[in-house]
């Protein structure tokens, strides 16, 4: 089990990105006849600028976060570096409590007015494609690290369980935010475990009960136990918030400073 663990987090996850978004976009092309080439283009170029500046916010506070990690594993502190288990068990019930923490980390980005200020970059798109993946706040970057660091510091995981989380979340990630709309019988076997893509696009509905349901990253369990569980058809969504809908709204330079301006939230 170590030797598999081993082997995943070593795997460079730059690269995993990229292979999945190479994927999930040629295929997405491919598949889709009434693609708009050069609406994609210009969605992929600005979904990318947006992922650069997050890149670039992350590496500067790589630093911090590095050393948040080195002194949980060296003070022993949480949960988990408290009571005796084993490494593997330690991962798999992490990856549980990673995951906890990221539902409420994401439910707070909706319930507090700074955070969401942020957070609505992601929930802007209006539409749903693979580089939608990319699509997040530079300074969103913050609020992940320190979600990061919560979980690491509340359970006594290191570094090397939360990179083993995104190994397995990255291709959900991807799926969740693709274009294509997946069999019911994902839903129905998946989406008793896992966040599903249909249950995902639920989550980036307009309209705001809807928005704010489905928060899961990995798993559903959170949303059916806190009661934020929604299901709709994929084909009743329409993606986006209307505050955004604007296509001059749509570009990086404009969503980057959006955090910045009064945009009145229109539910
Ligand atoms: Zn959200
Ligand atoms: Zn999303």
């Amino acid at each position: 089990m170590e030797d598999y663990f081993q082997k995943i987090i070593n795997f460079d996850q730059n690269l995993l990105v990229l292979s999945l978004l190479a994927i999930f976009f040629t295929l997405e092309q491919l598949i889709n006849s009434k693609i708009n080439f050069k609406q994609s283009a210009f969605h992929l170029v600005h979904n990318l600028l947006l992922q650069i500046s997050y890149t670039v916010v992350n590496f500067g506070f790589a630093f911090i976060i590095l050393t948040c990690f080195k002194w949980i594993t060296d003070y022993h502190i949480g949960l988990f570096n408290q009571i005796p288990i084993t490494y593997t068990f330690k991962v798999l019930v992490g990856l549980l409590c990673i995951d906890f923490t990221y539902y409420w980390s994401h439910r707070l980005y909706h319930i507090s007015s700074l955070f969401w200020r942020f957070h609505r970059v992601h929930h802007s798109d209006i539409q749903m494609a693979a580089d939608t993946s990319f699509r997040f706040h530079p300074f969103d970057a913050l609020l992940d690290g320190a979600s990061s660091i919560t979980a690491a510091a509340i359970f006594g995981l290191d570094a090397n369980i939360i990179l083993f989380f995104f190994a397995i979340y990255l291709p959900i990630l991807f799926a969740q935010h693709s274009k294509f709309v997946f069999p019911d019988w994902t839903d129905k076997i998946l989406g008793k475990i896992i966040m599903s893509p249909n249950l995902h696009k639920v989550h980036h509905h307009q309209k705001q009960e809807y928005t704010d349901s489905n928060y899961g990253n990995i798993f559903v369990f959170w949303d059916k136990l806190f009661e934020t569980y929604k299901i709709l058809p994929v084909n009743e969504i329409k993606y986006g918030l209307e505050e955004f809908d604007d296509p001059k709204k749509q570009n990086a330079w404009y969503l980057i400073k959006s955090p910045f301006s009064n945009i009145k939230r229109i539910k």
